[in-house]
């Protein structure tokens, strides 16, 4: 099944338990506008490469869409729309007002230079500036993209709508609004850098930590500890791994698309130190780590496949989606699966775990800190306001077991899994706010 079809079937599963509004469910079936464009770049050596970009505006009953935009070379529409979905559910779940969208462009960001990558990232705001606005669709980071990116975006996007029209100085600082996860000196929101770990960090303590259900029994490392693997040591990977160590979990094991290192001992690994080696061999496109987590000599190395059945007590996803399938499902041996990146379990692997006593922390509330830490931003750009990077976290954390609670209460009331517990506080939000054109 593709991403898309993966997703839809999360959908459909979820309706069979909690039966929605047929008319939603109609509606949420596919994207309301999908738009693909051909983006041309002067590359360095004065040739000109066209590359593929799309933007997917899924749903905006509940407020401008929302989602990021992410470089690498497996983007494609199907890949796109899933993203773009799952944003949708999520900006409910997290109750932001906001809808979903998503974009990307097919291509490995780590051969370009720094120059070419500033001017795709130019050449896609071109391609897309006229579907994007504050109060439109709000585009920001996703894999492979960072501040920088959102920057030049950011003052792309300026320049060609001052370039258009007259802007008056206040219009023209509500027009920042239009991308988040910028950095501080471009408008971005203190504490957006970190906030999808956090957030990820918030969801998991409530989980291990609700008073109303019986704690999870975990199998604990060294001191009974509870001991972490984490997939992917991009943002939100060294965010969540460093959160979780600093409360005093045993991160155990990490990786990166190279490879992954494992400290048998079962020790921890302070991902901190791991990102210093990481860096230490400097960046390509003036962003993309040379380095690997596997340039860390004094832990044991093995594959990223080997990392996902290590017998840890939380499995952190924090890459890709599909990781977790049907050829490896059985063999996953973490009680509990926090997932970080978007759809990394198919709906396969979801049943197998599932059956087995696991406990999935899904997508869309897991790593829902960013995108609320995003509408944040939003709100401090579209209002003149700087919140302080404390308040940020302090709104953040409020907000997410807020969210985790609604989630936990909603699958005891229906006696189901986390996941559909999730689409049905999304979806009964989104048909509250759902207005057909009969109406
Ligand atoms: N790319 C992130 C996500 O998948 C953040 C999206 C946003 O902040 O709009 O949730």
């Amino acid at each position: 099944m593709s991403t898309f079809q993966n997703a839809l079937e999360q959908l459909k599963r979820a309706a069979k338990i909690i039966n929605p509004d047929a008319d939603l469910l109609a509606v949420l079936n596919q994207p309301r506008r999908t738009i693909e464009a051909a983006i041309p770049v002067r590359m360095d050596d004065g040739s000109l490469r066209i590359f593929h970009g799309y933007r997917v505006q899924y749903n905006n009953a509940r407020g401008p869409y929302k989602g990021g935009i992410r470089f690498h070379p497996n983007v494609d529409m199907d890949e796109v729309k899933a993203l773009a979905f799952w944003m949708t559910i999520k900006c409910a779940v997290v109750d932001i007002p906001f809808g979903g969208g998503k974009g990307g462009v097919a291509v490995d960001p780590k051969l370009l230079t720094a120059h070419e990558l500033e001017r795709l990232s130019r050449g896609y705001v071109q391609a897309f500036y006229e579907v994007i606005g504050p109060t439109l669709d709000v585009p920001a980071p996703d894999v492979n993209t960072n501040p920088q990116i959102m920057g030049w975006m950011s003052d792309e996007f300026i320049r060609v709508t001052c370039n258009m029209k007259h802007v008056t100085q206040d219009e023209k600082e509500k027009l920042k609004a239009t991308f988040t996860g910028k950095s501080v000196e471009q408008g971005g929101s203190e504490g957006r850098g970190e906030a999808t770990g956090y957030g990820g960090f918030v969801v998991l303590e409530a989980l291990l930590h609700n008073s109303t259900h019986p704690p999870l029994k975990l199998r604990g490392g060294e001191e009974g500890l509870p001991t972490v693997a984490v997939q992917g040591f991009g943002n939100v990977g060294f965010y969540v791994a460093k959160f979780l160590h600093d409360a005093g979990y045993r991160v155990v094991a990490v990786s990166d698309s190279q490879g992954a290192i494992y400290d048998k001992r079962q020790l921890g690994m302070d991902p901190d130190s791991i990102m210093k080696t990481k860096k230490a061999k400097g960046a390509i496109g003036g962003c993309y780590c040379v380095g690997s987590v596997c340039d860390c000599e004094n832990y044991t190395a093995i594959s990223n496949e080997e990392l996902l059945e290590l017998p840890v007590d939380i499995l952190i996803p924090a890459a890709l989606e599909g990781v977790i399938n049907q050829n490896n499902a059985s063999k996953i041996k973490a009680k509990v699966i926090l997932e970080m990146a978007n759809g990394p379990t198919t709906p396969e692997a979801e049943s197998v775990i599932l059956g087995r006593g696991g406990v999935i922390v899904p997508d869309v509330l897991a790593n829902g800190g960013g995108v609320a830490t995003s509408y944040f931003e939003w709100f401090q750009n579209m209002h003149n306001e700087k919140w302080s990077r404390e308040r940020v976290l302090q709104e953040l954390k409020a907000k997410m077991e807020k969210s985790f609670t609604a989630v936990w209460d909603s699958s005891a009331r229906h006696s189901t899994d986390l996941r559909t517990a999730a689409y049905s506080v999304a979806l009964e939000k989104i048909a509250e706010a759902a207005t057909y054109s009969a109406e």
